[in-house]
């Protein structure tokens, strides 16, 4: 008797209709799609829910920390640079977490 080894990335290939080997699982509806990394990124649903969680969460981070200054209608040289990382790094853990429980293998 025969039994293969196949692992679940070796029987997927992505979605998006290239070789690359799917590497992370997504279900909508009524179908299962597997995505290579570059495809996952770019994975609607996921931009879209990553969007509005770093829309939510950077907004509360930045009243928290940048709130006094904006309140006062000072803008410092310095807010250029931090306001947008506050709403990347939870645009950046949202797909993080997304892509880690969405994995294959
Ligand atoms: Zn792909």
């Amino acid at each position: 008797m025969t039994t293969t080894s196949a692992s679940y990335t070796d029987v997927f290939a992505c979605s998006a209709g290239h070789s690359a080997p799917a590497r992370f699982r997504f279900a909508r509806r009524d179908r299962v799609e597997g995505k290579c990394l570059r495809h996952a990124l770019a994975h609607r649903p996921l931009v879209r829910t990553a969007a509005v969680t770093s829309l939510v969460v950077g907004t509360i981070l930045t009243a928290i920390n940048q709130g006094n200054l904006l309140i006062d209608g000072m803008f410092p040289e310095v807010l250029l640079w931090k306001v947008p990382l506050t709403y990347a790094v939870p645009y950046c853990v949202a797909t993080w977490s997304a892509l880690r429980i969405s994995r294959l293998g």
